[in-house]
């Protein structure tokens, strides 16, 4: 059996930023990832990361638009924390070698995002993501670091009320392996692929939240799920929100700038759930376009001119020749609002710790929360950084002083035998149709709008797919690369997520942030300025609620 004292699962931005710090520490670190780490979604970030570093912008400003941002649902005292460490924070990435784009006067360049008072989103060109992940992994690349690439995480081993390690799958030699560890942090990043139509790459299941649940953690606000305003149609592929910042326009059919009639003062850059909103709206009102994908809006650059787009935009440009075959420069690009990230996740507080003693999480798995509900874009990549740090910092400190990990004999036997169960059927259900009819049931009836009656059929259709989940079978016996298998295991964990998205998101009878419902179209403070926490239970999630961390931001009507 392995041993080290900290575990990080998980080498996105978040889970590698956790593992400097537990090493600085002087902990001995692994870093478990079912992909190499450069692969990471983090390297699909595109527009920026936030830090109030300009000279008309102030950290309570940040402050200020995260909180309305967040509709008020945001933990204040996490979020001040977290607005005050941006500016050192992306500091010490351009330390650690980030090539960040610069002003004419050679200043770090800032673009304007929305939500945002002033341009606070500093980027690499619209490489943002992967500029920051090299940066971090060249830095990482200098310590003592033990690497699992390629391996899965299975289960978390929970005993006696603490983290005792973890088992793992090898998918390169397809063979299973026990870690004892101290203390573990969950770093998986996102859960897109629960719907339909998606930024996130193919990886983004949700592992780690789903297994952080199965061990005991509580998932907190689930229900919050952020659709971005621009998608390519047919793939789903982001075009940031950086488009809008350096100028691009939303058009109807009838060639309207609409967003005037949603948000006047801020039109295009208006928070991403109104946006999204203004979007399906148009669309459902018979003034979008029409095609073989569905309904769309315009998204147009040609103004900019191709000096502006080409180099500002150069990856939009790729994305918009090679994916939906359209020339930026000039022609409008055909846009529909796609999921694009988890407000939700593992609930911790503001050090990464979660319910269980020893699990730790940080990133987009985790909720802390700063987001609450609606994330403002520029913000991820700042937050996988900076709690990063603190949940490694914190998972070090617990491992320095906690008593040694016991795993029993049975661990190993008890995580992998549904796995060996699902080869050996002769019959049972085809993962990838599960997949395929949960991401359509999830877009259908808990997207953009929700109402009670499409929130049940949910809820009825996510748990007749979990019943079939249980006669899984894995076709493919082989040993290497087994993605029949992996396939399987991502397929239960969405399962898991969707149905503590949808119960949730039935039982939030306000529109917030991100959770619109026709039903009940205004936010209620009263009942609802409020955390929802899910548990697992035998019959399903179990909910509760938690109070929102306020300093000094009184809620009022969001308006853009
Ligand atoms: C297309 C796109 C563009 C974005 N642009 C921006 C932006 O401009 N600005 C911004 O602030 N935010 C942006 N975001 C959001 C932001 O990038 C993410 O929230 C953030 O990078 C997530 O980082 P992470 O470290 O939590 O997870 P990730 O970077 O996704 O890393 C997850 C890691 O977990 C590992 N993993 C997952 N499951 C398992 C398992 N079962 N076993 C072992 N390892 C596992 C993976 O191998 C991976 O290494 C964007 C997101 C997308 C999808």
């Amino acid at each position: 059996m392995l041993r080290h004292e900290v575990v990080v699962v998980g080498a996105g931005l978040a889970g590698q930023r956790a593992a400097l710090a537990a090493i600085e520490a002087g902990r001995d670190v692994a870093l478990l990832t079912k992909l190499h780490p450069l692969r990471s979604h983090s390297g699909a970030a595109q527009g920026g990361i936030n830090a109030a570093v300009g000279a008309e912008d102030s950290v309570d400003t940040h402050i200020f638009d995260t909180v309305k941002g967040s509709d008020y649902l945001g933990d204040q005292d996490a979020i001040e924390f977290f607005c005050r460490e941006a500016g050192p924070t992306v500091v010490e990435m351009e330390h650690f070698g980030t090539i960040f784009s610069r002003g004419p006067d050679g200043s770090l360049a800032r673009r304007p995002f929305g939500g945002a008072h002033f341009p606070r989103t500093i980027y690499a060109a619209d490489r943002t993501g992967l500029a920051l992940l090299q940066a971090l992994w060249e830095r990482l690349g200098g310590e003592h670091l033990t690497l699992y690439e390629e391996w899965d995480l299975l289960r978390l081993i929970v005993r006696d009320g603490r983290v005792q390690g973890v088992v793992a799958f090898d998918r390169r030699r397809g063979t299973f392996e026990e870690i004892a560890a101290k203390a573990v942090v969950l770093a998986t990043g996102p859960a897109g692929r629960i719907y339909a139509r998606t930024t996130n790459a193919h990886s983004c299941t949700g592992d780690g939240i789903a297994l952080a649940y199965e061990a005991g953690a509580a998932l907190k606000d689930m229900e919050f799920v952020q659709f971005h305003p621009t998608a390519l149609l047919e793939s789903g592929i982001l075009i940031t929100e950086g488009a809008r910042g350096e100028g691009g326009l939303l058009k109807n059919a009838s060639g309207d700038r609409f967003m005037a009639t949603y948000a006047p003062h801020v039109l295009e850059l208006a928070s991403r759930d109104v946006v999204s909103r203004a979007i399906v709206t148009e669309i459902g009102a018979g003034r979008g376009f029409s095609g073989p994908y569905g309904g769309y809006v315009h998204l147009e650059l040609m103004h900019l001119g191709r000096e502006k787009i080409e180099s500002r935009l150069q990856e939009i440009c790729d994305f918009a020749r090679h994916f939906a075959g359209i020339d930026p420069v000039t022609q409008p690009i055909p846009v529909y609002p796609a999921q694009h990230y988890m407000m939700g996740g593992i609930g911790t507080d503001a050090k990464g710790a979660t319910n269980v003693r020893g699990l730790y999480a940080a990133g987009e798995a985790a909720c802390v929360s700063i987001h609450g509900a609606n994330r403002l874009g520029g913000n991820s990549l700042l937050e996988t950084l900076v709690f990063g740090k603190q949940a490694g910092l914190a998972a070090a400190a617990y491992a320095d002083t906690a008593a040694a990990p016991e795993m029993h004999a049975s661990d190993l036997d008890d995580a992998t035998g549904p796995l060996r169960a699902w080869s050996a059927k002769p019959d049972g259900e085809d993962p990838s149709a599960l997949r395929a009819e949960m991401q359509a049931t999830m877009e259908q009836y808990v997207g953009i709008y929700r109402d009670e009656a499409g929130l049940l059929e949910g809820i009825r259709r996510i748990r007749a797919l979990r019943a079939r989940f249980g006669n899984v079978r894995v076709v493919d016996r082989s040993q290497v690369y087994n993605l029949n298998l992996t396939d399987a295991l991502e397929t239960g964990h969405m399962l898991e997520l969707a149905e503590a998205i949808v119960v949730g998101a039935y039982a939030r009878t306000e529109s917030r942030g991100a959770h619109a419902r026709t039903d009940f179209p205004k936010r209620d403070d009263a009942q609802w300025m409020r955390h929802t926490l899910a548990s697992r239970g035998p019959e399903g999630p179990v909910l509760s609620y938690a109070p929102v961390g306020y300093t000094r931001w009184d809620p009022t009507e969001r308006v853009y």
